[in-house]
């Protein structure tokens, strides 16, 4: 879904406002870095953010409008200049730079780092500017059909105008995103030198400005791009995982034959067996998002606040309008049978369970773009009535892997790493490694046991490297062989 209006004269869009909301109550959201604005602005962008007030959770909206480019700070040499002075001490220790004398540099250029920093905060860095004419600009800029109300604030010498607005995160729509740009918008045209537009034009005639999350560029290295590939050993549950993607990217087909694709999955397993990988892998399958709640999130010491909690996460999952995958990991403490006492902390788990179960009822048909999975490493301690139900409609068993599933984990692993690290004149891994013998002698080793017996010889040889400078051989056999030994202990 796309927001378009228009705004003196350009076209602005915002791609799924309500995703970018969404998000924001995890990570910051940077919007508009890489748009060009009419002089004299150099740079402008919006932040979308989530904090906590006194009267509860807000969603922030800053915007910076800059009229410098970041590059344009003075000279070292002038600074060392302005900070040792004429005086005597200022003469030696200029001699002593001169000399090349290294804690004397690092102290000298670190006060004039620090100095101009101070200048800058203070406005004081462009003496021969005009001064800014305070009276003249406005204090607070107000978007009133949105109800948006922004503080406006102005830094280093005029050059930096902020603007800051605050909407409680039950209140927030994005006509309060749209609002945001306007506002951000008029700012920019506010900052054009009168009589520059030529008359009868509007200030920012036939520009477009496209307002949309930007996706974060990957590292080759990043082990959050998981798919189901990468799995070694438990080819049933990658098998189901992948019918499971089939049905939620084929809603029509599902809907055609009055199929019901699962809506709940709970994984069960020892610790280390690639529970929460499937569960990326599965997201990254089906094209969704990933949202992964920890039980830390949702507890909270306060009376009433983790009943809060769960309900804010259920009430976001509504509003998620791209797919998205939620992971409560390690869910246990809260959907099993450990609250059943009688004190109070009990009592806020029960309460927190109920209102799971409640939530998850109707999820689905509110919001077909989500799937949730659960996993515990106690599976016997989970509450029947939320596999009865339906909620769980898919119960997967995710074992320790056998000895055949560990050569696989070695062979997928080892082969990951040469793809990403190996080029040309640098080889990881010898020839010849014996997989079958890796995973029969990784004997009741999980997974994420394996990724550890590699990574401490992938840090033995960097180290290596970096004593030697390169005389390192590639890893071998033995050398897995006695990482192996060693993570035993
Ligand atoms: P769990 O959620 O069951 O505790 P994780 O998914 O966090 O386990 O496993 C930790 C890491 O171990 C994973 O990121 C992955 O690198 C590795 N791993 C575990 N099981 C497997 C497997 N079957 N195949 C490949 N890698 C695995």
């Amino acid at each position: 879904m796309t927001d378009s209006f228009q705004f003196a004269g350009a076209t602005v869009e915002i791609v799924e406002p309500g995703t970018i909301l969404a998000a924001a109550r995890v990570n910051p959201v940077e919007l508009l870095r890489r748009a060009t604005f009419p002089e004299p602005v150099r740079r402008a962008g919006l932040t979308v953010s989530s904090a906590e007030t006194p009267d509860g959770p807000v969603h922030v909206f800053a915007a910076e409008i800059s009229t410098v480019a970041g590059d344009d700070l003075p000279q070292r040499d002038r600074i060392r200049a302005v900070v040792l002075g004429n005086d005597p001490v200022g003469v030696l220790l200029a001699k002593r730079i001169a000399a090349g004398d290294p804690i004397t540099t690092r102290i000298v250029d670190g006060v004039g780092t620090a100095a101009v920093a101070a200048y800058k905060k203070l406005g004081l860095d462009r003496p021969n500017d005009p001064p800014p004419q305070r009276e003249a600009r406005p204090g607070v800029l107000a978007d009133a059909a949105a109800g948006l109300q922004a503080t406006v604030s102005y830094d280093a010498g005029g050059t930096l105008v902020r603007l800051r607005a605050e909407v409680p995160r039950d209140d927030v729509t994005p006509e309060h995103l749209a609002a945001m740009v306007k506002l951000l918008l008029q700012a920019v045209v506010d900052l054009q030198p009168p009589g520059e537009a030529t008359l009868g034009e509007e200030p920012l005639a036939g520009r477009r400005f496209v307002v949309a999350r930007e996706t974060i560029p990957k590292v080759a290295t990043t082990t959050q791009e998981v798919t189901l590939d990468q799995v070694g050993g438990l080819a049933a549950v990658v098998g189901e995982l992948r019918q499971i993607a089939v049905s939620f990217r084929h809603p029509e087909a599902m809907a055609r034959w009055g199929a019901r694709r699962p809506q709940g999955i709970l994984m069960y397993g020892p610790p280390g067996t690639g529970k929460t990988m499937l569960s990326r892998a599965l997201a990254n399958e089906i094209g969704a998002d990933f949202r992964e709640i920890r039980t830390p999130e949702i507890l909270d010491k306060w009376l009433g606040g983790s009943e809060r909690n769960i309900k804010q996460i259920f009430r976001d999952a509504r509003r998620y309008r791209v797919p998205t995958l939620m992971l409560f990991d390690e869910f246990d403490s809260i959907i099993s049978y450990a609250g059943s006492g009688g004190d109070a902390a009990s009592q806020a788990i029960n309460a927190v369970a109920g209102i799971f179960k409640q939530e998850m009822n109707d999820l689905i048909e509110a919001n077909p773009n989500v799937i949730v999975v659960a996993t515990t490493n106690f599976p016997h301690r989970v509450d029947d009535s939320l596999i009865r139900s339906g909620r769980f409609d898919v119960k997967i068993s995710v074992p320790k892997p056998d000895d055949t599933s560990r050569t696989e984990i070695f062979r997928k692993m080892i082969a990951q790493l040469a793809a990403v690290h190996e080029r040309p004149g640098f080889t990881m891994f010898a020839d010849g490694i014996d997989l079958a013998a890796l995973g029969g002698l990784s004997h009741g080793m999980t997974g994420a046991d394996i990724k550890e017996v590699l990574r401490r010889v992938q840090l033995a040889k960097a180290m290596q490297d970096a004593r030697t400078g390169g005389l390192v051989d590639p890893i071998s056999q033995a050398d897995l062989v006695a990482s192996i030994a060693d993570l035993r202990g």
